[in-house]
């Protein structure tokens, strides 16, 4: 099916249609989205989440090749609602704020010139650990072995996993990440990960030394900068709960309050976690004074389009070259949504 997909697309790009397509929607705004770069092998681990370097790179090149208007978000956002948008805009966005952003994206977006917005969830830059359910699910990807034995280890009931069987595998990752998140302190599950790294002998300390899976530092943060690279709200634990009015809110608060240590611009842009959002929270991102949020609905964005449920086109290793044109020029737009951007 993908691949009858992209033999339409590479017809269509042939055809001219892509041009005629960026031609037609060159009035909405284009909002792209990472997560994290390779250093290593992440970009296989989750192609869905990471994107290597030599990929970025010809994204970045085939921005420049559409001559796609790329603006900071938040001049981006503020032209949107004026109706002063340049033909062809877009906006670079980057969620929750891996140490790749500092070491890999930050060098390839100022070499070319083009600013980017990190949304950025503070409680790993507190906690400068690699993200437990990450990094519980690399180490069990990344071994070799067949089976796992553990003695005494508090997170699950079983004395052997084994990891040839895929469902026993998951389960065991699962047990581990849901204990260590409801249970633990952040000190106690970096101890059970050392442990689980030596029973895998997928050694933690590498991937610790290596930082992967790492947010970046206070000092990376405000390295950014230089790159002109802003940074924005994304919750302090990575959770924006809809039940909860005062959860919600403190998660922006503490967000906030911990960037503020660390930046001295203010944060007004919000990027919901993991996507989730709901109608009613948008009063609270207003009294909050959040003046746009984004989420990961694909699509473009038109004046009409609501500015706490912007769409975004999520890119990483998974999206195939063409799939990245089409989204750019507006093609997919287009043939799967009609112009979208209006009101939901
Ligand atoms: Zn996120």
């Amino acid at each position: 099916m993908r691949n009858l997909k992209l033999l339409v697309f590479f017809l269509c790009k042939l055809a001219g249609l892509f041009h005629l397509a960026q031609w037609i929607t060159r009035d909405r705004l284009r909002i792209l989205c990472y997560h994290g770069f390779a250093l290593s092998d992440e970009a296989e681990f989750r192609p869905k989440l990471f994107i290597t370097v030599k990929q970025f790179e010809q994204r970045l090149a085939t921005i420049r090749r559409y001559r796609l208007n790329v603006l900071p978000l938040d001049e981006a956002i503020h032209r949107l609602y004026s109706h002063s948008l340049p033909d062809n805009s877009a906006s670079i966005t980057i969620d929750d704020g891996f140490h790749s952003v500092y070491r890999l994206a930050a060098p390839c977006l100022h070499a070319q010139g083009l600013p980017a917005t990190v949304y950025v969830t503070t409680y790993y830059v507190e906690n400068p650990h690699p993200i437990f359910r990450l990094v519980v699910q690399y180490m069990f990807w990344k071994t070799r072995k067949r089976q796992l034995l553990l003695k005494h280890a508090p997170w699950s009931t079983h004395d052997a996993v084994d990891l040839s069987n895929p469902e026993e595998r998951e389960k065991a990752v699962w047990d581990c990440i849901n204990f260590g998140e409801r249970e633990c302190t952040e000190e106690i599950r970096h101890a059970i990960c050392e442990q689980l790294g030596t029973l895998l002998e997928t050694p933690y300390e590498d991937i610790v030394r290596q930082k992967l899976l790492h947010l970046m530092s206070p000092d990376e943060l405000r390295a950014l900068k230089d790159a002109n690279i802003g940074i924005e709200l994304h919750t302090h634990r990575h959770t924006f709960p809809s039940d909860s009015r005062s959860l919600a809110e403190r998660e922006i608060t503490d967000n906030r309050a911990a960037l503020k240590r660390w930046i001295t611009a203010e944060c007004r842009h919000f990027c919901y976690p993991s996507g989730l959002w709901d109608k009613q929270q948008w009063v609270w991102l207003d009294s909050m004074r959040i003046k746009s949020s984004t989420t990961c609905m694909p699509g473009l964005n038109s004046p009409k389009t609501p500015r706490h449920a912007l769409r975004r086109f999520l890119d990483s290793e998974d999206v195939h070259q063409l799939e990245f044109e089409a989204a750019i020029t507006g093609f997919t737009d287009l043939l799967f949504h009609g112009r979208s951007g209006d009101p939901i």
